[in-house]
């Protein structure tokens, strides 16, 4: 399979180090002169950027977390003045603030390469037609797929988000040979083919390049069978660049870094400590050649490993292991870590489960316990209390059951609950306070 930028992609890990080096001085000197927020840390810590001169001396600079990009909304951490900002995206949040992405020329350039890289890993050629079914928007997904593929010369169908019908239609009459869109939607269109009687057999589609959220192998699986294509994985982070971050080469074995634009840790997100090679934590990225939106140290929440042996398709960046996780909003029960996503899933099972609801943790004379605020169901009245009653029993019982400890549920009117949500978020630790 080709290799778009062998003299990178493939280079001896300690050249590499040598160009990390030389290219986070100067992302760091960036930062330090152009955005406050930065200048404001190493001033605080009476450090200059020349004093990094190795990784060690690296990991005494601070973390930033997305808390610190919400609050510089929304130019704060442009290191370029707006007349050099030739785009802009944002992060996709909808009830939070929102984080806005600028890109200079040259950042658009690197971009388009590094997805073209990915491309080139996954074998797409020129020869294909890309199908780009993420929607086109504020979000980075869809144009940095868009101007990897024109990078390497695709033919690019900018399908977006339209109807199920109307993107297989496109894929039946255009001969789309390649997908790019999310697991989930991916099965949307499998699933459609199915009800229509369709073959997959009879479209030309041969790859899915899949991304921006979590799926599991069995997803993959299911998806490859159901679809027949091989699937690629990517890796991406709007605040840092969008996809392209880290993409699957053919030997299927993990995501290559781009290690020459972004340096990779691994810390445990309690104690923040770095972590060795291969250990399981939260992924920290450094941009090492951004150069709107420099960002040092940033905490991606995304909970993954990196594998720095070699692989056996010939590059030598190191692959980190498909996301299994988010750390942000983990809550530690009784030693027990609770993950929104987890407790979702539980209350959507249960039926006439709701998806809004909120996580509280206490403390009581050193005890610790653990509270879910569910909405009513929508077919029940907020005051029907005995039919309220066996509702809020169900979802106490099957929550402390499946989580193995005590859960106390407090059923709260959708209104009453989205105020909470809106003052203190999905995970409430009162411990804390
Ligand atoms: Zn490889």
């Amino acid at each position: 399979m080709a290799i778009l930028e062998k003299n990178f992609e493939c280079c001896q890990r300690d050249e590499l180090g040598q160009l990390q080096l030389e290219r986070l001085q100067s992302s760091l000197n960036r930062a330090y002169k152009s955005v406050s927020f930065y200048r404001h840390i190493f001033d605080q810590k009476k450090i200059v950027p020349e004093d990094i001169r190795n990784p060690s001396d690296f990991r005494h600079l601070p973390f930033t977390a997305r808390h610190d990009l919400q609050a510089n909304y929304p130019y704060g951490m442009f290191a370029v003045p707006l007349r050099e900002v030739v785009r802009i995206h944002t992060t996709t949040e909808t009830s939070d603030t929102p984080t806005v992405i600028g890109y200079t020329r040259n950042d658009l350039k690197n971009w388009a390469n590094l997805i073209a890289r990915f491309l080139t890993a996954a074998g797409v050629t020129d020869e294909d037609v890309i199908q780009v079914s993420f929607h086109y928007g504020l979000f980075t997904g869809a144009f940095g797929l868009h101007h990897g593929a024109e990078r390497i010369g695709a033919s690019v169908i900018p399908a977006s988000s339209q109807q199920t019908d109307k993107q297989i239609r496109i894929m039946q009459d255009y001969r789309s040979t390649v997908l790019a869109t999310t697991p989930s939607y991916a099965l949307i269109l499998a699933e459609r083919l199915e009800a229509l009687g369709i073959d997959p057999k009879t479209l030309m589609l041969k790859k899915g390049l899949l991304g921006a959220e979590l799926w599991s192998d069995k997803t993959r699986r299911d998806i490859e069978q159901r679809l027949f294509i091989e699937t690629f994985d990517s890796y991406g982070v709007s605040e840092l660049m969008g996809p392209g971050i880290a993409g699957e080469c053919s030997e299927h074995a993990g995501m290559h870094i781009a290690e020459d634009h972004f340096l990779p840790e691994i810390i445990d997100p309690l104690s923040c400590e770095v972590l060795p090679p291969g250990a399981t934590g939260e992924l920290v990225l450094t941009t090492l050649t951004r150069e709107a939106f420099p960002l040092i140290r940033y905490r991606t929440g995304d909970v993954t490993s990196l594998d720095y042996s070699p692989c056996a398709c010939g590059r030598t960046m190191v692959r980190m292991q498909r996301v299994t996780g988010r750390t942000d909003d983990v809550l530690i029960v009784k030693g027990i870590n609770i993950l929104p996503q987890y407790i979702e899933t539980i209350l959507l099972e249960i039926e006439g489960g709701v998806p809004h609801y909120q996580i509280v943790a206490r403390r009581d004379h050193n005890r610790d316990s653990l509270e879910v605020r569910v909405q009513v169901p929508e077919n029940v009245s907020f005051d029907e209390i005995k039919y309220q009653e066996l509702f809020r029993e169900r979802v106490r019982t099957t929550l402390s059951h499946r989580l193995g400890m005590r859960v106390e549920v407090k059923l709260l009117e959708r209104k009453t609950l989205e105020d909470e949500l809106k003052k203190s978020g999905k995970v409430l630790d009162l411990r804390l306070l």
